[in-house]
């Protein structure tokens, strides 16, 4: 039932109204009686949601209904409640899609709480429904917002952007993102132009915030003259950032950058995945910093930093844990972020140029038993490549001037390659030797 990132599917096909109660009723079983509810902007958002609230009730438990939010709004409710909360969203998937992602106090629940409601909601533990003197009530929360805009405007230098007023284009993709970041910007002192700012269910463009998905918002970002451009996912765990120029600071790029200006204030540990691309790890290094990397996925990285007391967590797709504020990635707090950056230090190109990239590559190989196949590979892969091994994910091998990486998606049946190499000519050959490798076992 759950994958890499909660419950995700087709709504109304795998991710149905009897599911959404059964879940909501499981969860109130498993895990306590007041229990925070959020969606995204997603057609089939509020008949889940009400489904959700309506199995929560059957047994007995309270619903507290946010309605449309980020998916940091409702994990920071989950906080503030100290609750269980739940998100209705399919992050970045394209509109036909939905999910349900749970947590418990500012934190993503662990596997055994899910194994636990998966047990539950999928009818191997038996459940029955509250009789009809005790089930419980549904209740709107509508302080979440604001108190997530209150949390994120304390995490940043209100000052520092209040002298300069940037302008800032902000791109939602009509996502959760615009009931809370362009009023965040705004009430930060930001002049702010909306761009797909309207929670109408239909989306302009593709949720994922890649480069040709935001081609138009960088046309946008040049054509008003902003100082910089902020685009979310479909539920903004997710900030990517445009430069005055109107091209993207690049995934490793701004993660670099994101850790420089959090070491320049203080040093610790940084936790990334496995994914982290050497500018990263020379950005941190420099700084003085020291990096751990985990395995992909923001429960992961969320863990690892607890148990590092790290200072910052960031994953290369845009989503970053600040720790001061809780456990899960918050794509608003990272769009605050690099505007207080470039309130502070500039030209956000300027900065971007000075973080120094090496060549990357990303090969997907299809493979319907992904993970059969992981076992030989593994095996081979340390036959193969002669360097530090780390197989907590996948396997990864660490070169002197490069890594590569194999894992199978959490998601897709694909096995994915990654590897990058201060030398093109080398970085080739060994993705070359990795498909050829990988294939055999596909
Ligand atoms: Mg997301």
């Amino acid at each position: 039932m759950f994958g890499t990132s909660g419950i995700r599917g087709l709504a109304n096909v795998d991710v149905t109204v009897e599911l959404a109660a059964r879940v909501g009723a499981a969860i109130v079983d498993e895990a306590g009686r007041t229990i925070v509810v959020g969606r995204d902007t997603r057609a089939t958002g509020e008949m889940l949601e009400s489904a959700l609230c309506a199995g929560i009730v059957s047994r007995g438990g309270n619903a507290l209904r946010i309605g449309v939010a980020p998916t940091p709004t409702t994990a920071l409710a989950s906080s503030k409640r100290a609750c269980r909360g739940v998100m209705i969203t399919a992050s970045h998937n394209p509109p036909e899609y939905n999910g349900i992602k749970i947590f418990a106090n500012g934190m993503e629940i662990d596997r055994d709480e899910e194994k636990k409601i998966s047990e539950r909601a999928g009818g191997k533990t038996k459940m029955n429904a509250a009789d009809w003197r005790s089930i419980g009530k549904i209740d709107y929360y509508e302080g979440a917002i604001r108190e997530h805009v209150d949390a994120v405007l304390g995490l940043v230098d209100v000052g520092a952007i209040e002298r300069k007023k940037p302008k800032v284009v902000i791109d939602c993709g009509n996502g959760a993102g615009c009931v809370v970041t362009p009023y965040a910007l705004r009430e930060a002192g930001c002049k702010v132009i909306g761009v797909n700012c309207e929670q109408s269910g239909e989306f302009a463009r593709g949720l994922e915030p890649n480069d040709e998905n935001l081609s138009e918002t960088r046309r946008m970002v040049r054509a008003v003259g902003a100082d910089l451009g902020i685009a979310h996912d479909g539920d903004a765990d997710r900030a990517i950032i445009i430069d005055e120029k109107g091209e993207l600071l690049g995934l490793d790029a701004q993660l670099a950058l994101a850790c420089e200006e959090i070491l320049s204030r203080k040093k610790g540990t940084i936790v990334s995945t496995l994914e982290a691309s050497l500018a990263v790890r020379e950005s941190v290094e420099r700084k003085g910093g020291k990096l751990v990397t985990t395995a992909v996925g923001s429960l992961n990285v969320a863990r690892e930093m607890k148990k590092n007391r790290a200072i910052f967590g960031g994953e290369p797709c845009g989503e970053y844990i600040f720790p001061e504020e809780m456990f899960v990635p918050d794509g608003v707090l990272g769009a605050l972020k690099f505007v207080e950056i470039f309130c502070k230090k500039g030209k956000l190109s300027a900065l971007r140029e000075r973080i120094k990239t090496y060549p990357m590559k990303r090969v997907k190989i299809r493979c319907a038993r992904k993970e059969e196949a992981m076992e030989k590979i593994k095996k081979e892969m340390k036959n193969e490549f002669r360097g530090r091994v780390n197989d907590v994910d996948g396997v990864r091998v660490d070169f002197e001037d490069g890594w590569i990486l194999v894992r199978a998606s959490g998601t897709e049946p694909i096995i994915r390659i990654t590897s990058e190499n201060k030398n093109e000519k080398k970085l080739e050959g060994i993705v070359k030797r990795a498909e050829m490798m990988v294939k055999k076992f596909a």
